[in-house]
């Protein structure tokens, strides 16, 4: 790296800067320095101050060795500030308008250039102050939206040495004396250009007061001034100030077209970068050119110093503490199979890789999310590399919009607690568990049919008679029921039945049956019941109906024992939050009551 033969003349500013890494000052300088502090950077800085002039190159001349250690390293995001509209990327609309104004010379007096960090207000700040001064390379050229870039307003302005082109960072001067010199200063007449030009950055800083100083001016400007706001924070501009601006929102850039752009000054490098590198490197950069330049410069650091020069997926996922495509994919697999044992190794292998498990799970619902979108979309999924592209087409069509859903919700849940637990690979443990045992509870919308499927399994499952139900059955009730059962095996359907519902036993003990029955019952069975008993058990009975007492009919035992089951079923929490929701619920017994077998995510 660091080879630049495209520019060999160096701007005043970069003079004297002769560390090859760029210095503390410089990131900040670019607006770098709070993404990702200094970590990753600074424990491979080597003592030596000019690594690429150490390391031994295989092909340079020796008369580029010389030449390249003279040459002061800039970091990405300056070197490749765009110096014309058509180098800044993602800002197209911008750009049109922009053009139209001063073709027709329908220029507004203030611009207000509003977006995230990074995206390029300053950067397209500059560029208006150059298009409006440019005098072309004969000097006679007028407002222009094509900057010649080579004429003294156009360098002086690159260069921010240009006296009529005035920038200031709200930031640090928020208060209404800074404004007050502005204020005083519009009044004279532009020195040597067009135009004199306000660049005020992060705008929204200014003080109160600096507004109101302002807003007089901003209401009869002099015609050779123009003023040009940046900010990141549009809400907080007074609405008469935003009433005196033409506005241009400039949008995030969309992760492909950093990519490619990352791609180009790669090229103009002569750095080799891998697609997938260079896709994680657009991805965190979310939308910011700037950002994303910072971490491609660390990435191109960290390959020089790594060997082959090359940025590598894997080093960028490293820098950028990502977790592993594949082993995301892998995870998810394992995770939506049911396989827990497979899951938790997976888990241990990257956290030994030094994946940290909040990035886990982040890159896992970075994954589903991605499922989901593929899933909507329908179609070829976006994704870098064709290996991703089939797994999430494949998942697209494995799993419904409610399990992606609840898989999205499961994970999010789980990422708020790794956040805050004292442990997070054990949180992250059991976050994954928990989505992965999920499998087997229901989706809402077969809850219902679950619910009668529990009912019927719950019911068989538990013992007739059970707990705080039914009363139990005492030994008489047992050898009863085996007596009835005597006498129908012996033919007497009529008289078993009658028997089932009708006899409640008050004794039962040696051949004498004592019995009484519902009040419904009126006629007499005993002569009937003792030649149904003789009947089966060879021997004698004597039979007394009594008018009360004795313990209930078996067909009574039975409801009795099923009333209870449903009970207890209904103090179940899943039934019990199900009834709460839906109060006109009720549970049908089903008679298909074989056991559901483990079920995986699946559709
Ligand atoms: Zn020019």
């Amino acid at each position: 790296m660091g080879d630049s033969p495209d520019n060999t003349d160096s701007p005043p500013w970069d003079t004297g800067e002769q560390d090859n890494t760029p210095s503390a000052a410089e990131l900040e300088a670019a607006g770098q320095n709070s993404m990702f502090g200094d970590a990753p950077a600074e424990p491979e800085k080597p003592a030596e101050p000019a690594p690429q002039a150490v390391e031994p190159k295989p092909a340079p001349a020796p008369a580029a060795a010389p030449a390249q250690a003279n040459q002061p390293y800039r970091v990405l995001a300056r070197k490749y500030r765009p110096q014309t509209f058509s180098e800044l990327i993602g800002q197209e609309p911008m750009v049109r308008t922009l053009a139209n104004a001063i073709e027709r010379d329908r220029l507004a007096h203030a611009f207000l250039m509003t977006g995230v960090r990074g995206v390029g207000k300053t950067s397209t700040a500059r560029l208006i102050a150059k298009g409006l001064n440019c005098i072309g390379p004969d000097g006679q050229g007028g407002p222009t939206i094509d900057p010649c870039g080579v004429c003294e307003p156009c360098t002086a302005i690159a260069e921010g040495r240009h006296i009529d082109v005035i920038e200031m960072d709200a930031a640090s001067h928020t208060g209404v004396d800074d404004v007050r010199e502005i204020i005083e200063a519009v009044r004279y007449a532009a020195v040597s250009a067009r135009y004199k030009i306000y660049i005020i950055d992060e705008v929204h800083m200014l003080s109160r007061n600096a507004f109101n100083a302002l807003l007089k001016t901003l209401e009869e400007p002099p015609a050779h001034v123009k003023f040009l706001f940046a900010t990141t924070e549009v809400d907080k501009l007074p609405v008469t100030v935003l009433s005196r601006t033409q506005r241009f929102d400039l949008r995030r850039i969309p992760s492909e077209m950093l990519q490619e752009h990352f791609g180009k000054i790669c090229g103009l490098e002569n750095v080799e970068a891998e697609d997938e590198a260079l896709h994680m490197i657009a991805a965190a950069a979310e939308g910011s050119v700037r950002d994303g330049l910072s971490i491609l410069d660390q990435a191109i650091a960290h390959a020089d110093l790594g060997g082959e020069g090359k940025v590598t997926a894997e080093r960028v996922r490293d820098m950028l503490g990502l977790s592993d495509k594949t082993a995301q994919r892998r995870m998810l697999g394992l995770l939506l199979a049911g396989d827990g044992k497979g899951l938790l190794a997976a888990m241990a292998d990257q956290y030994a890789l030094g994946v940290e498990p909040l990035a886990l799970l982040r890159g896992l619902m970075d994954l589903v999310h991605r499922i989901t979108v593929a899933q909507v979309g329908g179609g070829e999924p976006d994704a870098p590399t064709s290996e991703e592209r089939a797994a999430l087409k494949d998942w697209a069509g494995k799993l419904s919009p409610g399990q992606l859903h609840r898989l999205w919700q499961l994970l999010l849940k789980g990422h708020e607690e790794v956040r805050q637990a004292p442990d997070p690979l054990i949180s992250a443990q059991m976050a994954l568990l928990r989505a992965l045992h999920a499998a087997d509870l229901p989706d809402p919308g077969k809850l219902a049919k679950k619910l009668e499927h529990l009912a019927t399994t719950g019911i068989a499952a538990a013992p007739a008679g059970g707990e705080g139900g039914a009363p139990a059955a005492p030994a008489a009730s047992a050898n009863w029921k085996e007596l009835v059962e005597q006498v129908e095996q012996n033919g007497n359907h009529l008289a078993s039945s009658i028997m089932r519902l009708q006899v409640r036993v008050v004794s039962l003990e040696s051949q004498t049956l004592r019995f009484s029955r519902p009040e419904q019952f009126k006629d007499d069975i005993s002569a009937q019941l003792r030649d149904a008993l003789m009947g089966a058990t060879g021997d004698r009975w004597t039979v007394e109906e009594c008018d009360e007492g004795g313990e209930m009919s078996l067909v009574e035992q039975d409801e009795a024992a099923q009333r209870s089951a449903l009970e207890q079923l209904k103090k179940h929490p899943l039934v019990e939050a199900t009834m709460a929701v839906f109060p006109d619920a009720e549970m049908v017994e089903e008679d298909n009551s074989a056991p559901q077998s483990r079920k995986a995510w699946g559709r």
